[in-house]
């Protein structure tokens, strides 16, 4: 935590001491893994490389997106707990030769229990931090002391879409000033079409909300140049008060934008990944 132990790893600010309770994300003061998915292929290529990844998915999330595809293991944080210590042991039991990179997958309630487990140790692979972006630009200033590449979502820009899907109306100025400061951090360093180095923005373009995409892009944009991943695989779920899929001309309409904007470093999905089949069970 920043200020001794009341917690203040992201912009919830919550003030809670974890040894004790929890705040909004729901972890204690132990990293929780809920799965690991070895070789995990269903990254961007320049993130998943030749061999895929070595997938660590945390237990529960401080954003909590009510559409979030994740949702049965970020509505919790149940699942198998280390300290900091153990957390090292554990990932250096992996024969780490089998993976192009070890991936954090909604990592950032625990980023000061990660920095303890990872500071000034060496690992043989990049590591990926997939967070939600709503992070605090001083964290991640630390946090580059251990991740080589980031890979934030930049879900919104409008504070009444981030406040009525996450409860989070201040998304977008956390999230904005948090990516510029990785793209100041990690040059891109890309070897054999893999990203050893960097950052890849994702944005999921949601149904009715694609005026919101545009000026997301107009923002990535202003980074100079970043990969990007735009996304379109928005499935409803039990949870989401959004009822539909996204329109294919709502879709079309993002990725011209992007194009004139010159965002042509990156990848795109197509409409047919918009399918339960794209969330994953973590049953
Ligand atoms: S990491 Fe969790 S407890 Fe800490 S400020 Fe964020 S939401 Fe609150």
């Amino acid at each position: 935590m920043l200020n001794e132990n009341l917690c203040q790893d992201c912009p919830r600010n919550c003030l809670v001491d974890r040894s004790k309770t929890t705040g909004f994300c729901g972890a204690h003061n132990k990293i929780v893994v809920a799965k690991v998915i070895e070789n995990f292929a269903w990254e961007e290529p320049s993130i998943s490389g030749e061999k895929g990844t070595l997938a660590i998915f945390f237990a529960g999330c401080n954003l909590k997106c009510e559409f979030c595809q994740n949702y049965q293991i970020s509505r919790t944080a149940k699942g198998k707990e280390y300290s900091p210590n153990e957390f090292y042991l554990y990932l250096s039991g992996f024969d780490l030769s089998k993976y192009s990179a070890i991936e954090f997958i909604t990592p950032t309630h625990f980023s000061s229990l990660l920095l303890e487990a990872l500071r000034g140790k060496k690992l043989p692979l990049p590591i990926v931090w997939n967070s939600s972006g709503y992070e605090k630009k001083e964290m991640i200033e630390t946090l580059a002391e251990i991740v080589d590449v980031f890979m934030p979502d930049l879900k919104y820009y409008s504070s009444e879409l981030s406040k009525r899907y996450s409860l989070a109306e201040d998304y977008f100025d956390y999230a904005s000033e948090s990516i510029r400061a990785m793209r100041k951090l990690k040059p891109d360093i890309i070897i054999d079409g893999q990203m050893r180095q960097g950052l890849l923005v994702r944005h999921l373009v949601l149904p009715s909300c694609y005026k919101d995409s545009l000026k997301v892009l107009d923002y990535i944009a202003s980074l100079g140049k970043t990969q990007i991943s735009l996304m379109c695989q928005f499935t409803p779920t039990k949870y989401s008060s959004i009822k539909r899929r996204l329109y294919p001309l709502e879709y079309k309409i993002v990725l011209d934008y992007a194009g004139k904007l010159g965002l042509n470093q990156g990848y795109i999905q197509e409409l047919s990944s918009s399918s339960e089949d794209y969330i994953p069970d973590f049953n």
